[in-house]
């Protein structure tokens, strides 16, 4: 066999949170572009094209949009001769197009590099493991000995998380962890913090060879939030902290995370996120099956609280302190853009910190339940669009043009999803989420 050149691998993440890209020749493997149609923000899962979808241009020409990498952020690919390069997208007048997920981020990082700070970001995934059976049925991977925190065989018999680890290991993609979670066949993985824009990159590639390799062992690995009815969700939680221009842990108070011993930074983030945590569902919870997972007692960032070590709130402080410290943000899912829904985190807490307000008290029951429904998240997508949209400062925050065409195109979600049960609807979802 000859030894082909490398190419590079440049790729997107969309607004339906699909990796869409292209192989290219090697003479691209520098400061580069590569141009795709606009319209393809207006594409939805069923493939069906919503020629109104706003800031697409369908109606006007369907003209090219063009990906744009640097040189440095080419990554060793997890294909033979492959590396991978992720961008931001422009319009033919130099601009960012309004809809472009990193773009968002950049933004969101951006206002707070106006105060000093540098925000890093620290994401878990969770996924459950499907296989097709001989009738090509969609069913639940068998892991007979699963049990929670599950290592070697008997909670992965195909071992394909070993392959995912292995390849994260030889290509340098910088992987904290992998283990079996509560329910099976479900895992979660956890991806080395770092800045904000370049920690996402990891998540959206990894995301992508995780799926590509579980795939070449046969396995169908879903981020969906409620792939199986009755079992726990699938979360993305996002850890968040700060360094300032000494490079010091900026939400760091002591040597150990103590709630009742915050900094005005951590409580300016918490106090926003609570006063923004419906309409942020919107955002990071953006599928047809997000308002299943996100329910009370389901350690999912239900209820509108906080408080220290405890999973059954939606923003837990970290009891690690120092360098360590950091808030972890327990609503979003996977199949939220992880771009769209970082900036809505750095966002919602920028509001929060610039506008001084008030944060409510600490969660003081067990968080399994509260005497007060309005105080969680939205019933259904449809209704957490609503919120969403009422909710000018964050929507503007996170920018306009993307909140439009996300409405646009989840609204014709709910509508298309509305009579699926719940195996159709997770089946509807499945090879791209
Ligand atoms: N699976 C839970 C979720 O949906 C989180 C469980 C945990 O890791 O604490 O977010
Ligand atoms: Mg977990």
């Amino acid at each position: 066999m000859t030894d082909h050149p490398q190419r590079l691998r440049a790729m997107f993440c969309d607004h339906l949170s699909i990796m869409r890209g292209k192989y290219l020749p090697a003479s691209k493997l520098k400061d580069d572009e590569s141009r795709f149609a606009r319209p393809t923000f207006s594409v939805h899962y069923d493939k069906d094209l919503l020629i109104e979808a706003p800031g697409t241009k369908c109606l006007e020409g369907l003209p090219d949009m063009a990906l744009r990498w640097k040189g440095d952020e080419i990554r060793q690919g997890w294909e033979p001769n492959t590396k991978v390069v992720t961008g931001d997208l422009y319009a033919a007048d130099g601009t960012p197009i309004p809809m472009c997920p990193r773009s968002a981020l950049k933004r969101a990082v951006a206002a707070w590099e106006k105060h000093g700070l540098t925000p890093k970001v620290g994401i878990e995934l969770e996924a459950y493991a499907f296989i097709r059976d001989e009738n090509g049925q969609i069913v639940p991977y068998d892991t007979p000995g699963g049990v929670v925190y599950g290592t070697g065989n008997f909670s992965d018999p195909k071992r394909f998380t070993d392959a995912i680890w292995n390849k994260a290991q030889e290509i340098g993609l910088p992987l904290d962890l992998i283990t079996a979670e509560y329910d099976t066949p479900q895992y979660e993985f956890t991806l080395t913090f770092g800045p904000a824009v370049d920690h996402v990159d990891t998540v959206v590639l990894f995301r992508q060879m995780a799926r590509e390799i579980a795939w070449d062992h046969g396995v169908i690995l879903s981020f969906l939030p409620k792939p199986i009815p009755g079992k726990g969700g699938n979360g993305m939680h996002i850890n968040l902290s700060f360094s300032d221009a000494k490079d010091h842990n900026a939400l760091a108070n002591g040597d150990h995370g103590d709630p009742n011993n915050l900094n005005p930074l951590a409580k300016g983030c918490i106090a926003g996120w609570m006063q923004h945590h419906k309409a942020m569902a919107g955002l990071i919870a953006p599928n047809a099956q997000s308002y299943n997972r996100l329910q009370p007692a389901s350690l999912s960032g239900y209820w509108c609280n906080w408080g220290g070590d405890n999973r059954n709130v939606t923003v837990r402080v970290s009891a690690e302190g120092g360098k360590k410290a950091r808030l972890e943000h327990r609503m979003a899912d996977a199949t939220s853009n992880p771009y769209t829904a970082t900036a809505t985190i750095l966002q919602a807490a920028l509001l929060g910190f610039e506008g001084k307000y008030a944060l409510q008290p600490m969660e003081s029951g067990n968080g399994f339940s509260s005497n007060d429904a309005t105080q969680g998240t939205a019933a259904s997508l449809s209704e957490a669009l609503n919120d969403l949209e009422a909710d000018t400062p964050l929507t503007t925050a996170v920018g306009a043009g993307l909140v439009e065409n996300h409405l646009y195109m989840k609204r014709a979600e709910v509508e298309k999803t509305a009579l699926l049960d719940p195996d159709a609807l997770r089946d509807w979802y499945i090879w791209y989420l």
